[in-house]
C-alpha cells in the first residue's frame, strides 16, 4: 500500500500525511515534487525541495518514497532522493525517460497511458527492463472513455489479464482512475479481490484545500477505515495481509 498527498504542499503537510498513513499500515510514502499539470499556470511542484520534505518523511516513518520524475535531467536528482521512481501517464512513451530510468538503479512504478492500449504499456515496461533495470510495477490509472461521471474509466480487467502475459506486479490507482473520492474505497477493495499487487492512493489532510486533485483524495481517517475494510477482503480471497 502506497498512500499519500498528490503533490508535496508543505514539509508540515507531507510529515502529517505520512506519520498518518504510516500508522494505518502504508508501507510505501507518495507525493509529487515534479508535477505534469495540464496548465503551465497551475501549481508545478515544489521540485528540490520537495524531494526533501519526502526524504525527511521516509526517516520519520520508514516509509519508502514513491514520486514522480518527468524528464531525462531529472533522473539522477530523484533517483538520489526517491525508493521508486514514477513514470507517469502522460510520459509513457517518452522513450528516452524509459531508457534513462531503465539504466537507474531504483524500482520504477510505470504508469499506463490513458490512451495506451495493454500492449503499448506492456511494451513501454520493455524499454525499462531492455536497459537492464528489471523492476518494474504496472499501474493501472485509468484510461480516457467518452464516460463523463468520472476522471477516468479505471479498467481492473487490467489485473487479471496483465497478470495472464505478464509476470511484473500490478499496482491500481483509483484515485487517478476514478477521480472521485467517493469511489476510491470500493475500487481498492474490487482490486485487491482481482488480485491487484498494491494499491496507490492519494490522502490529504484537507482535501478541499489541496493544491492539486483534491476532489479524488480521502482523508487519513477515511484511508484508515478503509485498510481496516481491505484487509477483510484479502484474508476473504485467501490473500496476505
Ligand atoms: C499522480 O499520480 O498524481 C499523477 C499525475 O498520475 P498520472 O500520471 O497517472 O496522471
Ligand atoms: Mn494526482
Amino acid at each position: 500500500m502506497i498512500a499519500g498527498p498528490c503533490s508535496v504542499e508543505s514539509k508540515q503537510q507531507t510529515l502529517e500525511i505520512a506519520h498518518a498513513v504510516k500508522e494505518a499500515g502504508a508501507v510505501g510514502l507518495r507525493g509529487g515534487a515534479f508535477k505534469p499539470r495540464t496548465s503551465p499556470y497551475a501549481f508545478q511542484g515544489l521540485a528540490e525541495k520537495g524531494l526533501q520534505i519526502l526524504a525527511e518523511a521516509r526517516e520519520q516513518t520508514g516509509l519508502a518514497i514513491v514520486t514522480e520524475v518527468m524528464a531525462v535531467d531529472q533522473v539522477k536528482l530523484v533517483t538520489d532522493y526517491a525508493d521508486v521512481l514514477q513514470v507517469g501517464a502522460r510520459n509513457m512513451q517518452n522513450f528516452n525517460l524509459l531508457n534513462a530510468v531503465g539504466e537507474a538503479r531504483k524500482p520504477v512504478l510505470l504508469k499506463r497511458g490513458m490512451s495506451a492500449t495493454l500492449e503499448e504499456f506492456l511494451l513501454a515496461a520493455e524499454y525499462i527492463m531492455s536497459k537492464g533495470n528489471s523492476q518494474v510495477m504496472l499501474c493501472e490509472r485509468g484510461i480516457r472513455t467518452y464516460e463523463e461521471y468520472v476522471r477516468n474509466t479505471l479498467a481492473l480487467a487490467a489485473v487479471p489479464e496483465l497478470h495472464r502475459v505478464s509476470h511484473l506486479p500490478v499496482v491500481i490507482d483509483p484515485s487517478q482512475g476514478t477521480g472521485k473520492n467517493h469511489l476510491v474505497d470500493s475500487m481498492c477493495r474490487a482490486a485487491v479481490a482481482a488480485g491487484a499487487d498494491g494499491l496507490i492512493i492519494e490522502v490529504h489532510n484537507d482535501p478541499e484545500h489541496a493544491m492539486t486533485d483534491g476532489a479524488q483524495s480521502i482523508t487519513p481517517k477515511q484511508f484508515d477505515d478503509m485498510m481496516k475494510a481491505i484487509r477483510r477482503i484479502a484474508l476473504a480471497v485467501d490473500r496476505e495481509v
